[in-house]
């Protein structure tokens, strides 16, 4: 085959950027690296967004794209970004825009302009074809590669329950469908009254928008439970807790539960001990058995959520205006039906109550990626513990039966988190990408 290339990375946004980056270091081509993926490489779902008032939920010292200078981007955005309002006595907050522009321009530092082949196109099958991989794009194109990696992130949200409409598709503009990038807050007028499905950070990027924006509507928010995650605070890793041997899932929460302090989870202690524990999570995850992990992610997943990330003291600031001002209130339940007509929005939620507003915007967090459920069809791979996504192995191999591992398939990125645990944010993932490059360049 004539025109085959090296190596395809599916998807173009962090984890594709970092991974490029990561392995031009090591020494690999430029000319035998080929992106695909149909926006601006390294911005992605996270940090292509254009809203001003999205900010990135980790202090500036943690988004460590280089292990071996893990204030690279520290010292970046003190010489680039002008953003008086990023400092907060929990550090700096960059908006999530500039970080976008921070990893663009990481490309452009260890290559020359359009040197890096990018195919503007989504991949909508992969297949494994004659010792290579036939990957066929949604502009009708294929492409045969020797080696791919799967980088195609978090899937934008879908709306998780029935939605009826006068409006044929979806498209009324009381329907966002996906806030991600900003754009279905623009037109929000001031005396809306808005529904947010959904009470994690995708609904605090909401609020702290509609509070920069000086909205003045009543804000529903819909969940299950009535608590946001809370502000970062100024918290430090000070020492490395001494897990005990021959972990059980209850052995896990219990050990977790006795080294946390009791006391607010917005302290600095609290989330000092939290961030401790973090250290060795995904390693002790991996021990797990793919039943353990199942069980341990039923009982405390959601609480996993909840603390993880937590969210800028901008935005936590931003809730609590309006919550003095009462203009927010937690409507607990769960949607099972949208309509929407003319004029407003009602939601049914499955324990009889109904929410009306004038807009809802839908926080409810990623969906699922059509290609990985592609892959799990036709059986060249497996669904990871979780059943989110296709499982790796620790060297990021997809694993194509509990005994097989592909050697030139691999994925990084969010969709690694069943496999492999606590693997969203970018640090861990560009970590994922430093690894991964070693791997190619010395195999
Ligand atoms: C809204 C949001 C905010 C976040 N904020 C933070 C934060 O503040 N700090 C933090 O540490 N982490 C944050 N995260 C976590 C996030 O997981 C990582 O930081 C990182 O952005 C993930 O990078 P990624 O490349 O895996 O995914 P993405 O950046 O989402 O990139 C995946 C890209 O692949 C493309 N793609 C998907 N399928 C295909 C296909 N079949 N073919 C071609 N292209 C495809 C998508 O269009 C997308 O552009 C955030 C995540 C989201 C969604």
């Amino acid at each position: 085959m004539s025109n085959i290339k090296e190596l395809a990375i599916i998807g173009d946004g962090f984890a594709a950027a970092v991974m490029v980056v990561h392995l031009l270091r090591r020494g690999i081509a430029p000319t035998a690296i080929t992106v695909i993926g149909s926006g601006a490489l390294g911005k992605g779902n996270a940090y292509g967004c254009d809203n001003l008032h999205f900010r990135l939920n980790i202090r500036e010292d943690l988004p460590i794209i280089f292990s071996n200078d893990p204030l690279h981007f520290s010292r970046w955005a003190k010489d680039n970004v002008n953003d008086p309002e990023a400092k907060t006595d929990a550090g700096y907050f960059y908006r999530r825009q500039d970080f976008g522009r921070y990893v663009f321009e990481l490309i452009s530092a260890e290559s020359k302009p359009d040197e890096i082949e990018q195919i503007k196109a989504k991949v909508v099958s992969l297949s494994s074809d004659d010792n290579s991989w036939k990957l066929v794009l949604d502009n009708q194109a294929v492409l045969r590669a020797k080696r791919v990696i799967i980088a195609t992130g978090n899937p934008p949200p879908t709306w998780p329950c029935v939605v009826t409409t006068p409006y044929p598709d979806l498209s009324a503009s009381c329907l966002v469908e996906n806030p991600w990038a900003g754009h279905g807050l623009v037109g929000v007028e001031a005396h809306e009254s808005i529904i947010l499905l959904g009470g994690g950070l995708t609904a605090l990027d909401a609020i702290n928008n509609l509070v920069e924006r000086k909205h003045l509507g009543q804000i529903y928010v819909i969940s299950p439970r009535a608590i946001f995650p809370p502000a970062q605070a100024n918290w430090e890793r000070k020492i490395q807790p001494v897990w005990p041997q021959n972990l059980s899932p209850a052995k896990f929460i219990r050990f977790m539960r006795d080294y946390l302090p009791s006391i607010s989870t917005a302290s600095t202690e609290w989330q000092s001990a939290w961030e401790e524990l973090r250290t060795n999570i995904s390693i002790i995850w991996q021990q797990f058995s793919v039943h353990q992990k199942r069980t341990l992610f039923k009982r405390v997943g959601w609480l996993w959520n909840l603390y993880r990330f937590r969210a800028s003291p901008q935005t936590i600031a931003a809730y609590e205006k309006l919550k003095s001002k009462n203009q927010i209130q937690f409507v607990l339940g769960r949607a099972i039906e949208i309509k929407c007509t003319d004029s407003r929005v009602r939601v049914r939620l499955g324990n009889g109550i109904n929410v009306e507003g004038d807009r809802i915007i839908n926080c409810t967090g990623v969906a699922s990626d059509p290609l990985l459920n592609q892959l799990i069809e036709n059986r060249l791979a497996i669904r990871d513990p979780l059943g989110h996504a296709i499982a790796v192995d620790a060297s990021f191999r997809v694993i194509r039966s509990p005994s097989d591992r592909w050697n030139s398939l691999w994925m990084i990125g969010p969709a690694t988190m069943g496999s492999l645990g606590d693997v969203i944010a970018a640090s861990a993932i560009a970590k994922q990408a430093e690894q991964l490059a070693g791997q190619i360049a010395g195999g």
